[in-house]
């Protein structure tokens, strides 16, 4: 037995060290157990929108100054541009600007934020089994953690939902491919200021195109159920671009839940989180600010559930339906009506939609709108 705690966090990406870092302020003993080494890098785009700093701000309590201030803001840009393939259909500014992190640089810090308030972290600790009933994991180097609760919050590829009874069929249906090349700005053919976003070149995904500190991230993400060419798409755009030999660049690839989300990731003892659970926002992919959000909510809920002697699901699963699934529904069908309409009419529906609401559409992405009927969205 290498140790019994609260609960065990299983993966430490932003929903486990958000999480961890909830738990052990609250007083709970709580072990952090990744695979990785930290720093570690993740594949990822590093965009963040403004309900992101808000949460970050309702967990940690930094204000937006103090976020930038802690040096976790790579770079902004309030202005974007869509392009249908390249044929450009709009340059906009979002009234608040867009932000990217560096993963290898911000997940480290969130995990050292978990460890200052007493969580005990264990890395380079790969979980090779999980008993779910019991909430126990083994890892590879044969240690046994316990706890009064498992939290999984170990990404798409998740060893711990691997072993609860879930829907495997549901959610291979709806996984995305992605490839991403991150550039030094110097060899990227040209200048990148903002995010650009490419559609048409997929049935159901797009290709980015986003800045970052003496960087340009390009990348590709598309449903796996719709696409055929996935690499040679994303070579002939890369070529498109100007990039000299890209068949030439060493590619890299992960995953992405893209619409396959747990309706109910608790399973008694052991509940999921982010996208061990595939809360991602199925249109634009955005992962971060649902990982650290349902993080949050499944640490809050394993706490009062630990503190009343009650089951935390019944105050996890309010929360995800109340504030996160709607998002998560009504983003699905906006994307279902844009990729089948590109199919029909090309351009012109994203070009109605990106013309006429422009300034709702970012309020949109940045979550002071919902994605169901641009309302104002409040959030918890
Ligand atoms: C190419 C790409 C680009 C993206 N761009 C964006 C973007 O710009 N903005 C955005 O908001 N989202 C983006 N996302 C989505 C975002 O990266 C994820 O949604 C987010 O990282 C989820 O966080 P998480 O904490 O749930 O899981 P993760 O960040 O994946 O963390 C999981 C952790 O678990 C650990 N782990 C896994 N298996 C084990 C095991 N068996 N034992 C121990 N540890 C384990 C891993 O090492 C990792 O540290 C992108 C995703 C991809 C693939």
């Amino acid at each position: 037995m290498s140790g019994k705690f609260d609960v065990i966090i299983a993966g430490a990406g932003p929903a486990g060290s958000a999480a961890a870092y909830i738990l052990a302020t609250k007083g709970f003993k709580v072990a952090v157990i990744d695979k990785a080494k930290f720093p570690r890098k993740k594949l990822c785009g590093g965009l963040i929108t403004d309900k992101t700093m808000k949460t970050l701000e309702k967990i940690y309590g930094y204000s937006e100054k103090a976020i930038i201030e802690n040096g976790l803001i790579e770079y902004e840009a309030a202005e974007y541009s869509v392009f249908y393939r390249d044929y450009k259909i709009q340059d906009g500014a979002s009234p608040i600007p867009f932000r990217f992190v560096n993963r290898e640089i911000f997940d480290y810090f969130l995990l050292k934020k978990a460890a200052n308030a007493g969580a005990q972290i264990f890395t380079s600790e790969e979980i090779v089994h999980c008993n779910y009933q019991d909430a126990e994991i083994k890892t590879k180097s044969n240690k046994i953690f316990k706890g009064k609760y498992l939290l999984g919050t170990d990404g798409v590829n998740s060893t711990i939902r691997k072993s609860v009874p879930y829907d495997k069929k549901a959610w291979k249906e709806n996984m995305a491919s992605t490839i991403e090349i991150t550039f030094d700005a110097k060899d990227y053919p040209r200048e990148v200021k903002w995010p650009e976003l490419y559609i048409g070149c997929l049935k159901a995904g797009y290709i980015w195109v986003f800045p970052a500190k003496d960087k340009v991230v390009v990348g590709i993400g598309s449903l796996n159920r719709c696409t055929t060419n996935f690499k040679a798409t994303f070579i002939n755009f890369l070529t498109s671009q100007g990039v000299k030999n890209p068949e030439t660049i060493p590619l890299h690839g992960f995953p992405l839940p893209y619409g396959n989300y747990i309706k109910n990731p608790c399973y008694g003892r052991t509940i999921l989180a982010g996208d061990a659970a595939g809360l991602v926002e199925p249109l634009f992919g955005e992962g971060i600010f649902y990982a650290l959000q349902t993080g949050r909510y499944a640490a809050e809920a394993i706490a009062k559930g630990i503190t009343e002697n009650k089951n935390p699901a019944q105050f996890y699963l309010p929360r995800l339906q109340q504030y996160i699934f709607p998002e998560i529904i009504y983003s699905n069908r906006l994307r279902w009506t844009l990729f089948y309409s590109q199919r029909l009419l090309k351009h012109v529906s994203f070009k109605i939609a990106f013309k006429s609401l422009p300034t709702k559409l970012a309020e949109m992405i940045h979550g002071i709108r919902s994605y169901k009927f641009l309302l104002k969205k409040k959030w918890d």
